[in-house]
């Protein structure tokens, strides 16, 4: 694997060694996060879904008050110029803006501050098949964190906790729960399949519109598989025939293990095997240089 520190990252304008690269102490990320971020995975090198990924930047960047330091065109030159250090290869591209470093601590917005824009690269392992025939588990946890969970921010310190509550109770991830519905993972979006119907809830303040998300609606409209958003109680997950939590990292997997109760079967369901089958079909084409489902 790649010496992570030395392959070269972005930062403000820059190509620095990854290990080198430093932000001031009064970074309003570091001391507020005041914040977002995004993750693009990169298949053969090529960034999947750039342009929904970019757009989502910007719905992020709007939301926090603050306009892409970036175009989309130079947002691409920097992924291209860090994505080749690693040509044909999987890997995960991590960018963030901040709101920038500003000498004053004061939650006030300075009115005259630099973003801190920053992005790096990971070597991304080769999805194990195996392992993915293998499935997940999840616990539930109640969804503590705040109410626009539609943006990429990175304070993330709810969905952190969550996470390690997750990892003690030996499951993979938490699917957290608010006021009664089933909203998202930690870090992926939520979908269950019940008698032939795949149900994801819809989008909302209390949710992140994952990209992966949206690609695997496109992709069921294409198969001809019924969909619909609508809101999952908790107690649906019970009874669900298939469970599947989707991200960038996780691409789509399968839930097999729910709160130390099988989940149907309790292995990967039909359905399932069909969708991974459309999405690692996605990502092939676009390792031969055709984009999946971007615009
Ligand atoms: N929800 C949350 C809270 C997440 O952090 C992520 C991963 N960034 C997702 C959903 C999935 O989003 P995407 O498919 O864009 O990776």
């Amino acid at each position: 694997m790649a010496d992570r520190d030395a392959l070269i990252a972005y930062l403000n304008g820059e190509y620095l060694p990854r290990g080198e690269a430093r932000v001031p102490i009064t970074d309003r990320g570091l001391l507020f996060g005041d914040s977002v971020y995004e993750v693009v995975p990169a298949y053969g090198g090529r960034p999947f879904r750039v342009g929904h990924h970019l757009q989502r930047l910007d719905r992020s960047l709007a939301a926090i008050r603050m306009d892409n330091p970036l175009s989309h065109a130079e947002w691409r030159q920097v992924f291209d110029r860090l994505t080749g250090q690693l040509p044909g290869q999987d890997q995960s591209i991590y960018l963030q803006v901040t709101r920038g470093a500003y000498p004053k601590r004061s939650h006030v917005i300075p009115a005259e501050v630099h973003p801190t824009v920053l992005a790096f690269i990971s070597p991304k392992p080769p999805r194990d098949a195996e392992k993915a025939q293998q499935g997940i588990r999840v616990i539930t946890l109640d969804d503590i964190r705040w109410h626009r969970c539609d943006i990429k921010a990175t304070a993330l310190l709810a969905n952190v906790l969550a996470r390690a509550q997750a990892t003690e109770e030996g499951a993979d991830e938490a699917i957290l729960i608010r006021d009664g519905a089933a909203m998202e993972g930690t870090a992926s979006n939520l979908f269950v399949v019940s008698n032939g119907l795949l149900i994801t809830p819809p989008d909302s303040e209390e949710l992140l519109p994952g990209i992966t998300r949206d690609l695997v609606l496109e992709l069921a409209q294409e198969a001809g598989v019924p969909f619909a958003q609508a809101a999952i109680d908790a107690a649906d997950l019970e009874t669900a025939d298939e469970i599947w939590l989707t991200s960038s990292t996780r691409e789509v997997s399968a839930v097999v293990e729910l709160n130390g109760r099988p989940v149907g079967s309790g292995r990967p369901g039909e359905l399932w095997q069909r969708m991974d089958a459309l999405f690692q079909a996605c990502k092939e084409r676009l390792r031969q240089g055709v984009e999946c489902h971007d615009d």
